[in-house]
């Protein structure tokens, strides 16, 4: 096989390979990028594709820039295309979207990039090793000759929750994954629709729902019943010093005491600058107890809704549409009238049962990559390419993105960006965070490409 010494694929045109393909076409002006994903519209990925007004994004507007050198890039785009009915601060992740889909157009359009960037609408199957780089294997029975690979293959479908039983899952009534089958739901009885997961998915869940059958009701159960919190109507600025070092333990016991002085959003955002290194600091048994005890915690106050959505979601409250509660499902499985589900409240030991006329699965993205059941990375796990990290929150990877193999070693030009890399720095699932990982993916990987290198 020849492979093409300049040229680059990028697995995935979510954002994380969109950005990475960016970032390399702006910093050289020889390299070649093969942007390559298997799912229409390119450079939206999973969670830029919504079209529905209410899915909004999670972050303010001002803190969604692209590039991490432009931070003002997405705020100038929308007060460009502004949409009057859009509240202010905030924008639709349709929106953002469409400004994805406009900086990949600029790119590709531009001078400096004309026949530099290649889109191709396909599946990667496998990746081998072959002399001077990789043999990316496409699903529709082609193969590229590259000298790098990035994997920028985002979340990992969510996994059936325990209980869950097979003829559940067979069943029309159950959705296993709401935002790879959007097919709408018509409820045919007036029994409740089980959102599974109580976080950022049931929400976004739960508004469509109502938009297809409004005042269906809806029964959302997690272990704890959390749910996310909202974020303020103004911008806060956190008034602490952050967080320099600690244990998990000793971290959280100052984020509450910073709580109760200042506000919760504030502690939080105070600590977000340093969760990255923070993680980094903690053993791996440490790393496992914050999961265990604290991060449902951390997530709903973390990841914070519009005021617009958090508005909708109470109103939906207060009506009694949606009911949010504790406990764990027993068994879920298919009746003759529909679904039919014992579930048990939280710290209960007996069980209520409830007709349903659906259940979709909201527990959001998988973590363990082994579980995933997809093709190319089972292959890559296979043939010792790659391992996932102690925790099984996706990859093991070095500080400049590199995977590393079955025994240890990383590979020079099989780089990965985005979730799959969380075992190693825990908080790679915003766009804030992402963006500035691209770059330095982007920055490694053309340093790898240089005859130094
Ligand atoms: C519903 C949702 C809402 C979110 N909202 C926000 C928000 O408001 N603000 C924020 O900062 N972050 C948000 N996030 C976090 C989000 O993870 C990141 O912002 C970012 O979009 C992740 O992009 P990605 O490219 O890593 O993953 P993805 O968007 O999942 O893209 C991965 C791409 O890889 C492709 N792919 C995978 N495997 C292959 C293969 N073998 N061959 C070819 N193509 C492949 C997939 O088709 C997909 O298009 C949200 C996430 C979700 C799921």
């Amino acid at each position: 096989m020849v492979v093409a010494s300049r040229t680059v694929a990028v697995v995935g045109s979510g954002f994380s390979g969109l950005m990475t393909a960016l970032n390399l076409l702006r910093a050289s002006d020889e390299v070649k990028v093969l942007l390559i994903d298997r799912r229409a519209p390119f450079g939206r990925g999973l969670a830029y594709a919504a079209r529905h007004r209410d899915h909004m994004l999670n972050v303010r507007a001002a803190k969604m820039s692209a590039w991490p050198d432009a931070p003002d890039h997405f705020a100038n785009w929308l007060a460009a295309h502004a949409d009057p009915a859009c509240p202010a601060g905030f924008a639709t992740r349709g929106q953002y979207g469409a400004y994805l889909q406009d900086l990949l157009a600029r790119v590709a359009e531009g001078s400096r990039a004309t026949g530099r960037l290649v889109v191709i609408p396909d599946e990667v199957v496998d990746l081998r090793r072959v002399e001077g780089g990789w043999d990316v294997r496409l699903a529709m029975g082609r193969s590229l000759g590259v000298r790098a690979v990035v994997l920028a293959v985002g979340n990992l479908p969510p996994r059936p929750p325990p209980g869950v039983e097979p003829t559940a899952l067979a069943s029309p009534l159950y959705r296993g994954d709401p935002w790879r089958d959007e097919t709408p739901f018509a409820p045919a009885t007036h029994s409740p629709i089980l959102l599974i997961g109580t976080g950022l998915t049931m929400v976004d869940v739960a508004i469509s729902l109502q938009d297809q059958a409004p005042g269906h009701p809806m029964l959302a159960l997690s272990r704890r019943g959390l749910s996310p919190q909202a974020h303020s109507t103004e911008p806060l600025v956190p008034c602490i010093e952050p967080v320099e070092g600690g244990s998990p333990v000793e971290v959280l016991a100052r984020l509450r005491r910073e709580a109760a002085r200042q506000g919760w959003r504030q502690a939080v955002d105070a600590l977000r600058p340093r969760t990255q290194a923070l993680w980094a600091s903690w053993s791996p048994a440490q790393r496992a107890a914050f999961l265990r005890h604290a991060r449902p915690y951390w997530d709903v106050h973390r990841h914070r809704l519009a005021p617009s959505v958090a508005e909708r979601m109470a109103g939906l409250l207060q009506a009694g549409t949606l009911r949010i509660v504790a406990g764990r499902i027993r068994r879920l499985t298919k009746g003759d009238a529909g679904l039919e589900l014992d579930w048990s409240p939280r710290g209960q030991t007996q069980a209520i049962s409830q007709r349903l006329a659906g259940a979709i699965n909201c527990t959001g993205p998988a973590g363990d990559p082994l579980r995933a059941g997809d093709p190319l990375l089972d292959r890559l796990v296979a043939a010792g390419r790659v391992r996932p990290d102690p925790l099984r929150l996706g990859f093991d990877v070095t500080d400049d993105g590199r995977l590393i193999d079955r025994d240890g070693v990383a590979a020079p030009d099989l780089f990965a960006v985005g979730p799959v890399t969380r075992g190693a720095f825990w908080e790679i699932t915003a766009v804030p965070d992402i963006r500035h990982q691209a770059v330095q993916v982007a920055g490694a990987l053309l340093a790898r490409l240089s005859p130094a290198g």
